[in-house]
């Protein structure tokens, strides 16, 4: 996995929130303010466009210096909390892989673990809250079961992606107590969380992104 790889992930992320942004709003809407879905629709399109032109001026950027570059965008054109979340979670990540040009699946484990540290830091969610964290992870936890366990990459990417689906679902029948769900109280009871819904989102991008590339 590469720059290309980097990339093509954010790519596949801002299709698939571009497809589901009625969706994220009206589950935002439901518990929040209703923008998750512009929000992220906002924010990975200017990733995509920042990275195209990063990519334009200098083809042999390192795929962790794409990861910088994203996470600065989503703080600098997201205004909601998934803006500073994500973003500090992709700068997180991209750390890990410094300058190198490429990374494996042991190292991919290690920009996803950072991504969750960073996001658990700032967010102070832990699994069970109804936020994002709910989603990212158990794939984050499946990810390197599977690759521990000596599953190729795509599996266990399957096996996250699939995680983080379940962790999506498993935050519908509970009480948010971070963010702004969390003001509504047992209210927020019945609704899947947004975040943890794009979350779902993002890691099956990553996981598509990984197998069209070997294709
Ligand atoms: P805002 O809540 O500011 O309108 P968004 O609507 O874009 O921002 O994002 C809402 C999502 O952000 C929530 O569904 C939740 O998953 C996530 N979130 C909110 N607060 C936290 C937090 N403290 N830790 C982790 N995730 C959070
Ligand atoms: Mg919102």
């Amino acid at each position: 996995m590469n720059a290309a790889t980097i990339a093509s992930w954010m790519r596949e992320i801002n299709a698939s929130v571009r497809a589901e942004r009625d969706h994220l709003v009206q589950l935002d809407a439901a518990i929040g303010d209703g923008d998750h879905g512009t929000n992220m629709t906002r924010g990975f399109e200017a990733v995509v466009l920042a990275l195209g032109q990063a990519l334009d001026a200098d083809p042999e950027s390192p795929p962790g210096k794409l990861l910088i570059l994203a996470g600065r965008t989503l703080v600098s054109t997201v205004g909601g909390a998934s803006g500073p979340l994500w973003g500090s979670a992709l700068r997180s990540g991209g750390r890990v892989l410094g300058d190198q040009g490429s990374f494996d699946g042991a190292q991919l484990v290690e920009v996803l673990a950072a991504a969750l540290a960073s996001v658990k830091d700032l967010g102070t969610a832990a699994v069970g809250d109804k936020t994002m964290v709910d989603a990212l992870e158990p794939a984050v936890e499946k990810l390197r079961a599977r690759l521990t366990d000596g599953a190729t990459v795509e599996d266990a990417l399957e096996g996250a992606a699939a995680a983080a689906e379940a962790g999506m679902r498993s935050t519908i029948p509970i009480q948010a107590r971070k963010g702004r769900a969390s003001y509504l109280g047992e209210r927020s009871v019945g609704h899947q969380d947004p975040g943890a819904t794009s979350t779902a989102l993002v890691i099956r991008a990553l996981q598509k992104a990984v197998v069209y590339q070997n294709r």
